[in-house]
């Protein structure tokens, strides 16, 4: 699609034009990867985080306001056996940029995974040094997740300060550097960030395109009210004509847009989207969506990684959702996807 239909499509408002959009997506999203939604098990390793990210309600600048924590090495190996009890095809280590998630650490635990089990792991660490991306891929990490969650510089930098003493740090460079280790590799953007304007958001969807990306996490920006910019503080003006809702239509239509033009790649439906309706997740995967990413971590850890409010999940037992999860894929006509989920765009390549 040209920049200027990606555009109209944002602005429409009209239910059944954008019904039209959401059905093509979820064809398109058949005809190239089929009915299967493949469930990755989500576990979060660390709310402790070095950055000051604007948005995030585990950033820095929150300091004890929050209790921190690190799950241990057999915490996070008793996650990974659940992944395998619950049949899921790959596990996903997301955490705050923490230091004390060491090169060692995770190295060791990708091993141990790899030598135990047929999962394929994810890493969703924040932005990391090169070399530990080389030594956590020849430990047999199979994908990355690094969202650059908006494609303009100006908004970029006004919700995403950099470290003191670091110039900022451009996350497309750290994709391509990702995707030249060998990494599956997935980004992504919020919708409805206070500064982002449709022709933001349609850029953002070109870029996708533009790095061929495998994974395309794309949920709305949901405000918290304890950082900087869910208190409204320091935004950029725009008029409330240009900037993006962020509501759960804009995000289904997002979606549909990032599956009409990128076809192959893996697309979850998001535990944002799942914030705003119950019936999100459902929503999400009828408008292009193919993945779930049902939730790992231990309860007690759950409440602390609280990056928006209310985050769907948060008294969600895992045993609870995934006995439900299937039927919940069942009812919509799809089907629970077996191994371990690889894009297609990605092994088309290798
Ligand atoms: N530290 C890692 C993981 C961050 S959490 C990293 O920076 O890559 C994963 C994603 O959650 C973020 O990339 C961001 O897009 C999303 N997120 C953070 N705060 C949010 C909020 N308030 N509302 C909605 N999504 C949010």
């Amino acid at each position: 699609m040209e920049k200027a239909e990606i555009i109209n499509w944002l602005k429409e408002t009209e239910s059944s034009k954008q019904e039209t959009l959401w059905r093509e997506a979820d064809i398109v999203r058949k005809n190239s990867v089929g009915d299967a939604v493949h469930l990755r098990g989500l576990i979060e390793a660390s709310n402790i985080c070095s950055r000051r990210c604007r948005y995030c309600g585990i950033n820095a600048d929150q300091g004890s306001n929050i209790p921190r924590y690190r799950m241990t090495y057999d915490e996070m190996i008793d996650c990974a056996q659940l992944a395998m009890d619950y049949n899921y095809g790959s596990i996903v280590v997301q955490a705050g940029e923490d230091p004390g998630l060491t090169t060692e650490l995770i190295e060791r635990f990708i091993k141990w995974v790899k030598d135990h089990t047929s999962l394929a792991i994810t890493l969703s660490l924040g932005e990391r040094d090169e070399d530990e991306f080389v030594r956590w891929h020849n430990a047999g990490a199979d994908r990355y997740l690094l969202r650059f969650e908006t494609s303009n510089q100006r908004l970029y930098e006004n919700i995403h300060p950099p470290l003191k003493c670091q110039k900022h740090v451009n996350r497309f460079d750290i994709l391509k550097q990702l995707k030249d280790i060998g990494y599956e590799t997935g980004s992504g953007v919020m919708v409805g960030i206070p500064g982002q304007s449709h022709e933001i958001l349609a850029n953002d969807i070109l870029s996708f395109k533009e790095l061929g990306l495998h994974m395309i996490g794309i949920g709305p920006y949901i405000p918290h009210p304890q950082t900087s910019l869910g208190k409204g503080e320091n935004l950029i003006c725009i008029s409330n004509k240009e900037q993006v809702p962020n509501s759960q239509e804009m995000t289904c239509t997002v979606l549909a847009l990032t599956r009409i033009n990128c076809p192959e790649t893996n697309l979850p439906s998001t535990t944002a989207l799942s914030t705003l309706s119950n019936e999100g997740r459902e929503q999400g995967l009828k408008c292009g969506g193919n993945v779930i990413m049902p939730n790992l971590t231990p309860l007690k850890y759950r409440k602390l990684y609280e990056i928006y409010p209310a985050k769907s999940c948060i008294k969600e037992d895992a045993q609870e959702f995934h006995n439900q999860i299937k039927k919940r894929i069942e009812s919509i006509g799809r089907t629970v996807g077996k191994g371990r989920g690889d894009s297609v765009k990605f092994l088309s390549c290798h």
